[in-house]
């Protein structure tokens, strides 16, 4: 009998342990980030639905519905991909399966056609040229594209309301640049963190590290290119 008790008990740490590896974090009202293993993933909650920035993996995205399902009943209405890579948007079948429209810049789309994986659940809707704003309900996200700068149709995200900006993988605060930057353009990169920085935003969601932050970690990450 002792034996069970001793077994069911470290089996019960085991699973807190593993739970324990997800959590979310209230960024602004109505606007929250799920920070897991070496990823985070940003949902804003609306009138109408949720909108989600990036699903990371399948694992990933179950936490993040799972996650949503404690702070609201609203279903997830739409999935927004940052870019191509798959290590940001496998997953998408997990909302997709919920619901959800799956949306990306045509050039990330693409790419994502033109390399196909098992994981990655091709976009429903895309966009094109700069920017294009996506309201439901309540809330608008403001989806700008600055041209290549990492990966294929990088796409950064912005709540005008809440001033809040969501970053994939070009600004990673406390972050050097691995010794090789892999599908980055570091001039194109520089330029395009300065637009964004006319950008009015107040707060910043870093896909990587962080979870939040602010300009400041705009700034470091362009003047590092010496742009
Ligand atoms: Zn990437």
């Amino acid at each position: 009998m002792g034996f069970i008790v001793i077994l069911s008990s470290l089996f019960a740490g085991a699973v807190f342990a593993q739970s324990a590896t997800y959590s979310t974090l209230e960024v602004t009202k109505d606007v929250y980030v799920v920070t897991g293993p070496g990823y985070n993933a940003m949902f804003v909650v609306t009138s109408e639905g949720v909108i989600v920035a990036d699903s990371n993996n399948p694992e990933f995205a179950s936490k993040v519905l799972e996650e949503i399902k404690t702070v609201t009943k609203q279903p997830v209405r739409y999935v927004v991909y940052s870019h191509d890579h798959r290590d940001h948007i496998a997953g998408g079948q997990v909302f997709k399966d919920a619901g959800a429209v799956l949306l990306s810049h045509e050039e990330a789309k693409k790419a994502i056609v033109k390399h196909p994986h098992p994981d990655v659940a091709v976009p429903d809707f895309t966009w094109s040229g700069n920017k294009y704003a996506l309201t439901l309900g309540d809330k608008t996200m403001e989806l700008f594209y600055f041209g290549p700068n990492h990966g294929t149709g990088m796409t950064v995200y912005y709540l005008p309301k809440e001033k809040v900006m969501y970053f994939a993988d070009i600004v990673t605060p406390n972050r050097l640049p691995f010794t090789i930057i892999a599908d980055f353009d570091p001039d194109a990169w520089g330029k395009s963190l300065k637009e964004i920085e006319t950008i009015p935003f107040q707060m910043a969601v870093f896909s990587h590290e962080g979870p939040i932050g602010g300009r400041a970690e705009v700034v470091v990450q362009r003047e590092f290119w010496r742009i």
